[in-house]
């Protein structure tokens, strides 16, 4: 199905907020005295260092890793048997040299960052690295402030995941920039970033795995009568007309149903109630187990949207992320298929029509029939509704052989 999967478009891979960006619309480069400093490093193991900017040291050596977090980064390195200029190569989300009035070393803005992002892509899709890893949050905005349509949040939430980025076809793996560990000098700190460093450099006997288009799995049904025979353990997911099936005049609209890893069955819901029926009695089948990602949506929507009582939970994608990682803001199912799945914002070209109208009413309904009217709204919702249980049943099985359940 094209336009749902597609890629960011290449025009505005550098755009921040409309705002086209360049070199000329930056213009740190009419200050360095290395400008758009090249990437360097003889990538014997194929690992991509994405740094924050060159410093004073680097602008004027003309090379990158020279100052205090430099000596750090490359010392640590070694720990692992890895060389920072022989076995990596180096960039920077901006390659020029931000300075402040004094002349001193700055952050780089956001718009900075954005006018050297295709820089930054086009390196990693001519180099097609094994592994990337994005040292402090500016590498995280570099790689992924275009794709995440969410609040990006802080490198503290995206640090010591193993990222199987579809995108760039590697593994895309953030910790802290050594600069941070330098200036905080606490043991914990210091552990958890050579623990990451450790868990990333693993992954280069790891074969990026091969992916799938998804939406091959996805099975769109005229009706749920005609699903086919339950197996024993599936996963489900609904869309609503809003979060709280109590309020006046909500219904569910569709329902998908995820019977393995590669095959997920959704169809609109009836208002038949023998239409309905082979659905809500596998849902009180206690022989067919269930997963879903927040069990207590789907309990209250089935029990007072459909008189479905649920037998048989099996698992809670949300909860089992929550006890695995503790770390806030992060058991989303769109956080979590991303990092452990790799795929990124599959929801973006409905999730306006997912919201409330009204910002403080819980009750409120979304637009979810608006999109319907659209040209080819149905299609859309059907599918991301297939992919959220199919997504749940993957990670679910993830997360038990993690658990080892
Ligand atoms: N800090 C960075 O982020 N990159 C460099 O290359 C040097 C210092």
């Amino acid at each position: 199905m094209s336009g749902f999967f597609d890629l960011p478009k290449k025009e505005n891979i550098n755009r921040i907020k409309g705002k086209p960006a360049s070199c000329a619309s930056c213009g740190l480069y009419l200050h360095a005295k290395s400008p758009r400093m090249e990437p360097f490093g003889n990538f014997k193991k194929g690992i991509l260092n994405i740094g924050e900017a060159p410093g004073e040291i680097e602008d004027s050596r003309g090379k990158h890793w020279q100052g205090r977090a430099g000596r750090l980064l490359q010392k640590t390195y070694k720990k692992f048997g890895i060389d920072v200029f022989e076995d990596c190569l180096n960039i920077n989300a901006v390659n020029c040299r931000p300075m402040d009035t004094a002349g001193d070393n700055r952050e780089p803005t956001p718009h900075e960052i954005a006018c050297c992002r295709s820089r930054v892509w086009q390196i990693i899709e001519e180099k097609k690295p094994k592994i990337i890893i994005a040292l402090g949050s500016m590498g995280i905005t570099s790689l992924l402030g275009h794709r995440w349509k969410k609040n990006l949040g802080g490198i503290t939430k995206w640090r010591g995941w193993r990222i199987p980025d579809r995108d760039m076809k590697g593994w895309l793996c953030p910790t802290f920039h050594p600069s941070y560990i330098n200036r905080l000098q606490t043991d914990e700190v210091n552990t958890i970033w050579k623990q990451d460093l450790s868990a990333a450099f693993s992954m280069l006997k790891e074969p990026y795995p091969i992916q799938e288009d998804d939406t091959k799995c996805v099975h769109i049904l005229d009706s749920p009568e005609v699903l086919p025979p339950f197996p024993n353990l599936v996963a489900f997911d609904y869309e609503t007309t809003g979060l709280k099936p109590q309020a006046k005049g909500h219904r569910i609209v569709c329902a998908s149903v995820a019977y393995n890893v590669n095959a997920s069955y959704v169809f609109m819901m009836p208002s038949s109630p023998r239409k309905r029926k082979k659905f809500l009695d596998m849902l009180k089948d206690s022989h067919i187990r269930k997963m879903a990602h927040n069990i207590k949506f789907e309990e209250s929507w089935s029990f007072i949207r459909g008189r479905a009582h649920i037998h048989s939970w099996d698992w809670d994608s949300m909860l089992a992320a929550h006890i695995l990682d503790n770390r806030p803001g992060i058991t989303s199912l769109k956080f979590q298929t991303y990092v452990n799945q790799g795929v990124v914002d599959y929801d973006s070209a409905i999730s306006s029509y997912l919201k409330g109208t009204e910002q403080k009413n819980a009750n409120s309904h979304n637009r979810i029939f608006e999109l319907l009217e659209k040209p080819g709204g149905k299609k859309k919702l059907l599918l991301y509704c297939a992919l959220d249980s199919l997504y749940t049943y993957r990670l679910a099985m993830q997360q038990k052989k993690e658990m080892r359940y």
